[in-house]
């Protein structure tokens, strides 16, 4: 392969012409992102793709995801799976690439398009030198809204995987560095709406009636309590009050208030209990105001929180593709949230940062519209998730 960037260890597992498919697939993306479950183009393309590199058994599911299934050594040895997510966000992109976004006001500016090619680019490490047991490619459809991991799984596509591996671009590291530390590596992001009722009254009047806003005012002080005084204090969390509505005018207590919030959390055990609290706390001080709240939850992704084995496996990995000193720590707690932690809710896994930044370059964080991950970090991610596959699969066999 030539000189781009590549690791030489990484480089010499790709044949020129596979190399140029993948970097041929990667901008075609990249040139033509589409929004979350509106993958259409993507899906064909990267169907495409996955039969020109010799893998057949591809088919959609979920409507744009898709799934491949590669042949590994031995039947019957169990099933693990690799996963990339394949969509875009609404931002208008200002990287001024040569293969830069065509659509207007759609962008590749989280990597997305990278996280698809090297996924089938591991497709094709592990259709030439086979995991122990089969290895499913996952290209998941709307990572960005959060929905697009639990449509796949409804699908029941992932059944029987044993284990599941993932990674994420990050220009904070260099290319050829990979993050997989063990323990919480991204937050929950659940959000809430509490709903105060009162009875409404003149405002000189108070007595006749049960005034929402003094109570939600109570609810507002009450809930920073949780993290003050209900979550261990050696763990991570934030409970934010976005937003209050209430009243028409002053002269009159409203008959209604409203807040809506944000809960996260790196332990799945804290996420619960901060979610509980925000229900125990708004309802019983609205009884003590006489009031009524009504609390609805929407829960978003949940944290991912990488668990021993698997990321034992994923160190391992990462060790054989880039050497065991480019193995780094993330340094930092990511409260951003990811939609991978919705399998790893089902199925054992390990989920990894990626370096692509190239030698000199920018620390650009994802989702800005001048963010690219550098090219070269396509051949690392394929060839650290076919490892993935391979030390997973020879584990459990
Ligand atoms: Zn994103
Ligand atoms: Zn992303």
């Amino acid at each position: 392969m030539s000189g781009d960037g590549v690791p030489p260890r990484v480089a010499e597992h790709f044949s020129e012409p596979v190399a140029r498919r993948l970097v041929g697939l990667r901008r075609d993306l990249h040139a033509n992102p589409e929004l979350s479950f509106k993958e259409e183009q993507t899906a064909s393309r990267l169907i495409a793709a996955l039969i020109d590199l010799g893998i057949r058994d591809a088919k959609r599911v979920a409507n744009t995801g898709v799934v491949a299934r590669v042949k590994g050594r031995r039947s019957g040895a169990p099933l693990v799976a690799v996963r990339g997510d394949i969509d875009a966000l609404p931002i208008q992109e200002a990287t001024g690439l040569p293969f830069a976004s065509t659509a207007a006001g759609v962008m590749h500016a989280c990597g997305h398009d990278v996280h698809a090619s090297w996924a089938v680019g591991a497709a094709a490490l592990l259709a030439g030198n086979p995991a122990e047991g089969d290895v499913l490619v996952v290209l998941q459809p709307a990572e960005e809204t959060g929905k697009g991991a639990v449509a796949m799984l409804e699908t029941g596509a992932l059944d029987g995987v044993a284990a599941i591996f993932g990674g994420h671009v990050d220009r904070r590291f260099e290319v050829g560095q990979i993050v997989a530390d063990e323990g919480p590596l991204a937050a929950s992001a659940d959000t809430f709406e509490i709903e105060v009722l009162g009875g409404g009254a003149h405002a000189a009047r108070p007595h006749e009636s049960h005034d929402p806003i003094v109570a939600a005012a109570a609810i507002v002080t009450a809930l920073q309590t949780i993290v003050a005084r209900r979550l261990n204090p050696a763990t991570p969390g934030v409970v934010t009050i976005g937003t209050i509505q209430a009243g028409s005018a002053s002269n009159v207590i409203p008959d209604r208030a409203l807040l809506t919030g944000t809960v996260r959390a790196v332990e799945p055990i804290s996420r619960t209990m901060m979610l509980d609290e925000v229900r125990a706390i708004a309802t019983s001080i609205a009884t003590g105001y006489g009031v009524t709240a009504r609390v609805t939850l929407d829960m978003g992704t949940p944290p991912i929180v990488n668990p021993s084995g698997p990321t034992a496996w994923a160190r391992e990995a990462a060790a054989t593709v880039v050497g065991r000193d480019n193995v780094v720590p993330l340094g930092f707690l990511n409260m951003a949230g990811e939609d991978f932690a919705h399998y790893m809710e089902r199925i054992p896994g390990c989920f990894m940062r990626i370096g692509a930044r190239e030698p000199g370059g920018a620390v650009i964080p994802a989702h800005a519209p001048t963010f690219y991950p550098a090219e070269a970090s396509l051949f690392v991610g394929a060839s650290v998730l076919a490892e993935c596959a391979r030390v997973a699969s020879a584990a459990l066999a």
